[in-house]
């Protein structure tokens, strides 16, 4: 066995349908009186739904998340926190809004409960992504990292079969790329390695039938492994093109996470055997890379980079940002070998 480091991350999770209703105990438990509430637009009105038995302890609701937190938006978000006097922030949507709580954590030091409603998985991990002047950069720090995680598969119900399918993919490239970071340790990639297998099962599930809360449940379940991975080992290839394309072209994250994940696959595969074995045994396939493609044509999924507004003529300058101050990954990084993958995705072949 290779040497290794592991770091477990202290978040505390609550999980089963209908374990909303312990929003209220929870916030107490964080020893919090003044909580801000943070939803996407869209989701306000269930935000306020959801944290109505809260009472005097909501002390306000910030309703503006978005995509890649804007550092203009960050700030925003602070002075409002600072202005309401919030003792703890509570996160209830997707990855857009729990990363609006990370940046205010990541200032203020208060608590945040998660309640995620997608399988981005960010509520498990101290790092977050912030866009700035057209760039993304990630940043990792432990005051980001959500204290209790309400994981409910009821308030999921309603995510629609093809962000489902597209946010699941998400979670599964946590997974795969946990088994090949230069970080991996054999605790994570156990977890990377069932939450492929829970994964794979459950989408075909919730695509065919959203309401089916058993398949809706065991997506849930296989996101909180994908977001233990990311957390606890580190990113290679794929997290970094996905950076770059939705940083700088701001494409949809999860959409852009499942398109560009059977072709990073097909990058590092023959420089990482045992992952890709690891993949290609949770996935039921002979081969990881065209093992994932053949999932995500199954679910119904968008499988071009040009149908999801990447403009052909980035595809030189996402190579080029890509490429430069790049994540550790197996295979080495080269410019024109990444060109040739952004080339693929764009035009959704089948890996070979
Ligand atoms: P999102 O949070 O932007 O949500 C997508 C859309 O779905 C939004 O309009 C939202 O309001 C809506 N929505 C959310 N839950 C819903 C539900 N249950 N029913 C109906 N609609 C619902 O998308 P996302 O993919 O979850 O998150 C993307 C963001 O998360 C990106 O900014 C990405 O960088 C970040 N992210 C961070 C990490 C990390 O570890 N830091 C990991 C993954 C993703």
């Amino acid at each position: 066995m290779k040497p290794f480091t592991y770091t477990g991350l202290p978040t505390r999770v609550v999980f089963g349908a209908g374990s909303v209703s312990q929003l209220a105990a929870e916030v107490d438990a964080l020893g919090a009186r003044r909580a801000l509430v943070l939803s996407t637009p869209g989701r306000a009105a269930d935000a306020r739904r959801l944290t109505a038995p809260l009472g005097a302890r909501c002390a306000g609701l910030y309703d503006k998340a978005v995509m890649h937190v804007p550092v203009e938006l960050a700030e925003d978000a602070r002075r409002f926190a600072r202005e309401l006097g919030a003792d703890c922030c509570v996160a209830i949507g997707g990855g857009s809004t729990i990363g609006l709580g990370k940046a205010i954590a990541l200032t203020s030091g208060l608590p945040v409960l998660a309640v995620p409603t997608t399988y981005s998985g960010s509520e498990m991990t101290p790092i977050q992504g912030f866009t700035e002047g057209g760039l993304k950069r990630t940043q990792r720090d432990p005051r980001m990292l959500p204290k209790t995680v309400i994981y409910d598969p009821a308030l999921t119900l309603g995510l629609p079969p093809a962000t489902s399918a597209a946010s699941g993919m998400n979670a599964m490239a946590h997974c795969v790329e946990a088994l090949y970071a230069q970080d991996a340790n054999p605790v994570i990639s156990l977890m990377a390695e069932e939450g492929i297998r829970a994964l794979a099962a459950a989408l075909p599930i919730v695509v065919k039938d959203p309401a089916d809360i058993e398949a809706r449940s065991e997506a849930l379940y296989g996101a909180w492994l994908a977001g233990i991975a990311l957390g606890s080992a580190g990113m290679a290839l794929h997290h970094k093109l996905c950076h770059t394309l939705g940083g700088t072209w701001n494409l949809p994250h999860a959409e852009t996470h499942a398109i560009v994940l059977p072709h990073a696959a097909r990058y590092n595969r023959d420089a990482a055997p045992e992952a890709m074995a690891r993949v290609a045994r949770a996935l039921g396939a002979q081969d990881a890379p065209s093992g994932l493609y053949d999932l995500e044509m199954k679910l119904g999924l968008k499988m071009r980079l040009a149908d999801i507004g990447m403009p052909a003529d980035g595809l030189e300058r996402a190579a080029e940002l890509a490429t430069q101050l790049p994540y550790p990954n197996p295979a080495p990084i080269e410019q024109a070998a990444v060109r040739a993958l952004l080339q693929a995705a764009y035009a959704g072949r089948r890996p070979a």
